[in-house]
């Protein structure tokens, strides 16, 4: 069994009086016995805020993004070990907003997914579709074109540590949602190809599904068999709404 795993981004948001106060919220929220893991998103700015609000409670804190060198003539980046030095324990990769607006690509995910896994971060890699590869047929091709390549360099040993997000463009901030069936579908797909290297690792990996997951369609997604848990974004800015996220991921 995999346990379930929902996770919000906070995207741009989130001063570090803002974090710390979201977190003191949060807390008072979640139920101290949890059989789902939590983990928050954070902007660079806030994370050591974060992973001091949130010591010893069980909520898993990770980057938005990361480089794939340690050190050198990259201005404005940021490397695995600043992000470990300040205990921060994950890193999303791939988000869409990156690959869209800031250009990350496939090519630049093959670094980076293995030298997270390296330096003892895990990778939460999110891969999807634009609605215009879904409506021309697209979407499996995308799919093995993103997974094959941001794993490609992945031993086949640590498959199984990683997080993928399978999050459909068109759904991401919109108010549109998957149907259950169609992320369903391609959660399957994304855990098939993950099998196409290990079998095992494809029963371990977990699949989450983002894509304007909120507290009233979360249970109805999380239901699916390959549907491992959300990434939730604009939702997990309402602690409340978070909350009652993370509840229906442990019904
Ligand atoms: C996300 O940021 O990964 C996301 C899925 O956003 P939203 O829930 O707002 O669609």
């Amino acid at each position: 069994m995999r346990r379930p795993y929902v996770c919000g981004n906070w995207k741009l948001w989130g001063t570090r009086a803002e974090a710390l106060e979201y977190c003191e919220t949060l807390l008072g929220l979640l139920e101290g016995e949890r059989a789902v893991d939590v983990g928050l998103c954070v902007p660079f700015t806030a994370l050591d805020t974060v992973v001091g609000a949130l010591e010893g409670q069980d909520v898993r804190v990770a980057a938005q993004n990361m480089y794939s060198e340690d050190s050198g003539a990259f201005t404005g980046e940021v490397s695995a070990p600043m992000l470990l030095e300040l205990g921060v324990d994950s890193v999303v990769l791939g988000h869409s907003e990156r690959r869209e607006h800031f250009g990350e690509t496939d090519a630049a995910l093959r670094a980076k997914v293995p030298k997270a896994l390296k330096a003892g971060l895990a990778p939460i890699l999110c891969v999807g579709e634009t609605e215009d590869e879904r409506e021309s047929g697209d979407t499996e091709r995308k799919l093995r074109q993103q997974v094959g390549e941001a794993l490609s360099d992945v031993p086949s040993e640590r498959l199984s540590e990683l997080t993928l997000a399978y999050e459909p463009i068109w759904a991401i901030g919109t108010g549109k949602t998957a149907t259950p069936e169609q992320a369903q579908e391609a959660m399957a797909f994304v855990r098939a190809l993950v099998g196409d290297r290990s079998r095992d690792a494809a029963e371990q990996v977990r699949v989450l599904y983002g894509g304007s997951v909120k507290p009233e369609n979360a249970a109805e997604i999380m239901a699916q068999p390959d549907v491992d848990g959300a990434l939730v974004g604009g939702a997990s800015l309402d602690p409340e709404g978070f909350a009652q996220i993370v509840a229906a991921a442990g019904s």
